[in-house]
């Protein structure tokens, strides 16, 4: 998707003049890929008018057109999952919230309920979970064996069959406790879907939950928006998480159920294990949706881990990124692993060669490409690769200095490039509209 939008505003500034004509045609392709990626028909008609609205306004001469649309395209994403109408319900310590999960079976919900337990409870507050889906056997198991290993303690019968019993007697025993997050689970399927409605109807009179969280499945594309009205219907969920956002799941769904439902993303999943979870911000899956990389993610886990790229974040706001920059964050990448996270917040080539050869080839080739920087000299490296392109027998000095070959130098060339242009486009959008004329 990102790729498909990013071209189409590449071909129509490429062009001298940005008429009518090449508005038009980069509109109707920028719908089509969002229309692919899953998004609701009626919200990208929409999507089209604004973005026509917006881009017809600044007809002043001299305007710089592709950011202008750029930054256009961005903002209106974001507008579309970001909503803005309802906002998330934050646990009081000292109280009891009680959190009720819903979602069609295999939407993750079991998972998720682990992931969220663990994560209040890192943040200091008592948590317990409560398996109130009696329908399916071996959800208590489930579970179960998800608490034990998580060391969260848990409610749950093997005998009871009525889910609203369970679901009640497990939150007044976590009351009487002095929990202060109980977070109750519930089936996700039924013999009837209607049946599957009024349990969540009878679970939710029962418990009173504090707030409601829909478990989505990110994979399942168009489908998200009937399921996601047809639970807000029963269950006036407050939040919504999105699961297996490490697949290839196109993401476009979200941003339907989001407007069809006109309820915030708290959080998503992004793979199997406990601590696969993280806060959502649409900036953020904005930026991935559109390929430009998850920047201030891959920033914030770097600080995070404390290393040294201080100058490289400096440059990068600077909207400068220099051969040393690439050499630094590499080292870096090597010393962070496990290298599928990283690699799927960068954009472009890294993440594909990841998914294509595997992560052993890719941290291979990952150290190949630092013996070539480390095989240039520091004018080389404090430079914006230009000076490669201006006399190319350096090219073949550090291939053979490295032990790599002229490829490989240039594939890190590209590389550079490559993110040199991500920290010029990352610039121009934190400064917004404010200055079009600003840069190339
Ligand atoms: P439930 O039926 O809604 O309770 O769904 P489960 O929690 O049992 O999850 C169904 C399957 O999806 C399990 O195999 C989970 O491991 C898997 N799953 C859940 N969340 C994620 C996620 O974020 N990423 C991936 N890759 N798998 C997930
Ligand atoms: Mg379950």
């Amino acid at each position: 998707l990102g790729k498909r939008i990013n071209s189409a505003v590449s071909e129509v500034t490429k062009a001298n003049v940005v008429d009518q004509t090449a508005v038009d045609g980069l509109l109707k392709e920028i719908s089509n890929a969002l229309i692919e990626a899953d998004v609701n028909v009626k919200l990208v008609l929409n999507l089209r008018k604004k973005l026509k609205a917006t881009i017809e306004k600044e007809e002043k001469p001299g305007v710089n057109k592709k950011k202008l649309i750029q930054k256009a395209v961005f903002d209106e994403l974001c507008d579309l999952v970001d909503c803005k109408e309802t906002e998330l319900y934050k646990p009081k310590k000292k109280k009891t919230n009680v959190i009720m999960f819903v979602g069609l079976q295999g939407a993750g919900k079991t998972t998720t309920c682990t992931k969220l337990a663990v994560y209040y409870q890192r943040r200091g507050f008592k948590v317990g979970m409560v398996c109130a889906d009696t329908f399916r056997a071996g959800a208590f198991d489930q579970l179960k064996q998800n608490a034990t290993k998580a060391k969260i303690p848990y409610y749950g019968s093997y005998t009871e069959a009525d889910p609203v019993k369970v679901a009640s007697d497990g939150v007044e025993k976590f009351k009487k406790e002095k929990f202060e997050i109980i977070i109750v689970d519930t089936s996700g399927r039924h013999r009837q879907e209607s049946e599957l409605f009024a349990e969540m109807i009878q679970i939710g009179e029962a418990v009173q939950p504090n707030q409601t969280i829909m478990v989505l499945d990110a994979s399942i594309g168009q489908a998200a928006e009937s399921q996601s009205r047809a639970f807000k219907e029963s269950s006036n969920f407050g939040a919504i998480i999105l699961t297996k956002m490490d697949g290839h799941a196109k993401g476009g769904g979200a941003i339907s159920a989001v407007a069809a439902t006109h309820t915030p993303i708290a959080f998503i999943g992004t793979g199997e294990h406990i601590n696969d979870l993280e806060s959502f911000t649409p900036r953020q899956f904005v930026s991935k949706l559109l390929g430009i990389g998850d920047i201030q993610g891959l920033m914030e886990h770097v600080q995070s881990l404390n290393l040294d790229q201080k100058d490289t974040i400096k440059n990068f706001q600077e909207g400068k990124f220099t051969l040393r920059d690439l050499q630094t964050q590499m080292n870096n990448i090597l010393k962070m692993g496990p290298l599928s996270k990283i690699a799927q917040m960068l954009p472009g080539g890294i993440g594909e060669m990841m998914n294509q050869v595997g992560e052993e080839e890719t941290s291979k080739r990952f150290k190949r490409m630092v013996y070539v920087m480390d095989s240039m000299t520091k004018q080389e490296l404090d430079s914006d690769g230009d000076i490669f392109v201006d006399q190319p027998s350096r090219i073949v000095r550090v291939a053979r200095g490295s032990g790599t070959s002229v490829t490989e130098v240039e594939a890190v060339l590209m590389q550079q490039k490559m993110f040199a242009r991500m920290a010029q486009t990352t610039k121009s959008m934190q400064q917004g509209g404010a200055n079009p004329m600003a840069g190339g």
